[in-house]
């Protein structure tokens, strides 16, 4: 076959060429956005961005020629150029070098920026298809989308297929209350909360399966942990229990962890993670059973009991001085999701564990083994109200060759929040949607 043609000199240069080994010297042909720009007489200092970085341009007059100096001088932040200059130190320049520019010409000059230092963090969202174009957010988005490719090459590995459960639905997952409900031909349809039950039916024929989707929760709470929209990764294996699934879960997260770590150093570090500190995490992760949470909290003040949810001050209370996630298994039965086994040991309590992030920053992901028994599942719809006719055609799978399996899902953003430590979950996604906003 003949092979596709290549251009063997492409026409443009990534500006990460101008700080690579042979660079000094080197003749570059560059194209991006001004990132900064400063002209003093006749010599225009700007910084230019592409995706590889960005780099200090120098453009004198004598050099470009007037016309070409003053369009450039007269391009505004974020305005579009290309050009062409010799790379040569500049101890400085950032990064010690710079380009000196032979040629310059503007693509598309702008307008003023709208976008500038000490802006409320409302503008700053109000503006935010043009505030993504920070240094800070473009870091934040690569590390988010190693991540994902990371979760990806792990699962490739395991042989877990990549499944596309529907968005649109005609019945609530996990009850109706923090569903979103949409007009669908005259009928609701629901936004997905979870692709689990979907992936449920695909484990049958496929044994391990995941979906990367959006997950849709209409709740109110303003936390800084809760997206209306997020990215959901959801898992299911067949064969499994809880305990499997926890090391499966265990072993996927160190695995991307350290695959960041190693791949994009300097963006971590950046944007205030060491890289060494997730290298240092390592499976096995503590396990902490429900029943001695409780204890734990009682004995540090809380008024908790047996029963009683672990909300966001509890989740930080048990994770604080930790330094890698813990789990934190088998709750009581009423806390958890209908679908959820009934432990074995203690039918009070289910195969449940919650997969909790260092530091505070708590829960990141839910895991269970799931109920194989139809008439159990039954038992526990009715329970909790839950029209027993719309499940029809999950307990269907149940009915022909229900097998023990187990999964888990994790918000993506959730994760991405804790590895760098930001304070609101709003920052690890380009466009948040909160209960207040839904554009842009
Ligand atoms: P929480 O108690 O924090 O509301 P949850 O128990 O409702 O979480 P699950 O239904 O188990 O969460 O969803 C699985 C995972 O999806 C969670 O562990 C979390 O990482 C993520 N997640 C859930 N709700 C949200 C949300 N509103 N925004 C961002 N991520 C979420
Ligand atoms: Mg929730």
């Amino acid at each position: 076959m003949a092979g596709v043609p290549v251009d063997p000199k492409p026409a443009f240069d990534p500006v990460a060429r101008a700080f690579s080994v042979e660079g000094v010297g080197a003749k570059l042909r560059l194209r991006g956005w001004i990132h900064r720009s400063r002209s003093s007489g006749g010599i225009l200092f700007l910084v230019l961005r592409d995706r590889t970085g960005s780099v200090q341009v120098t453009a004198r007059k004598d050099r470009v020629g007037e016309t070409a100096f003053r369009a450039a001088a007269a391009a505004q932040i974020e305005g579009a150029v290309a050009l062409e200059g010799m790379v040569a130190e500049d101890p400085r320049a950032p990064g010690g070098r710079e380009v000196r520019a032979e040629s310059i010409e503007v693509l598309h000059a702008g307008e003023p920026f709208p976008i500038f230092q000490d802006q409320t963090e409302e503008f700053l969202l109000d503006k935010r298809h043009l505030a993504i174009r920070s240094q800070e957010h473009v870091m934040i988005f690569r590390v988010k989308a190693a991540v994902l490719a990371s979760f990806r090459r792990f699962l490739e590995t395991e042989e877990v297929l990549e499944m596309t459960p529907p968005i649109l639905t005609g019945n609530p997952a996990e009850g109706g209350a923090e569903a979103f409900q949409v007009d669908y031909f005259g009928r609701p349809g629901y936004l997905s909360q979870t692709a689990q039950l979907y992936l449920e039916a695909l484990l049958f024929p496929h044994e391990r399966v995941y979906a990367i989707t959006p997950s849709f929760r209409a709740e109110k709470s303003r936390t800084p942990r809760h997206l209306t929209e997020y990215t959901h990764l959801e898992v299911e294996l067949a064969w499994t229990d809880l305990d499997g699934l926890m090391v499966f879960l265990e072993r996927m997260l160190t695995a991307m962890l350290h695959d960041v770590a190693t791949r994009i150093p300097d963006e971590l570090k950046r944007l205030g993670r060491p890289p060494a500190e997730l290298l240092a995490i390592a499976p096995p992760f503590g396990r902490l059973p429900y029943a001695a949470a409780i204890e734990r909290l009682r004995a540090e003040g809380f008024k908790v009991a047996w029963g009683s949810d672990i909300g966001t001050a509890e989740e930080r209370a048990l994770t604080l001085s930790e330094r890698s996630p813990i789990f934190l298994t088998r709750f009581p039965r009423e806390l958890k999701a209908f679908y959820m086994l009934r432990s074995p040991a203690d039918p009070k309590t289910v195969e449940a564990a919650d997969l909790l992030a260092p530091e505070g920053y708590g829960e990141i992901g839910g895991a269970s083994a799931r109920e194989t028994d139809p008439e159990l599942l039954v038992e526990r719809l009715r329970q909790i109200g839950a029209p027993v006719q719309e499940y029809e055609w999950y307990l269907d799978l149940r009915r022909h060759g229900s097998v023990p399996h187990a999964g888990f899902g994790l918000g993506i953003e959730r994760v991405v929040r804790w590895m760098l430590r930001r304070e609101h979950i709003r920052d690890t996604t380009p466009f948040p949607r909160t209960p207040a906003r839904h554009t842009p």
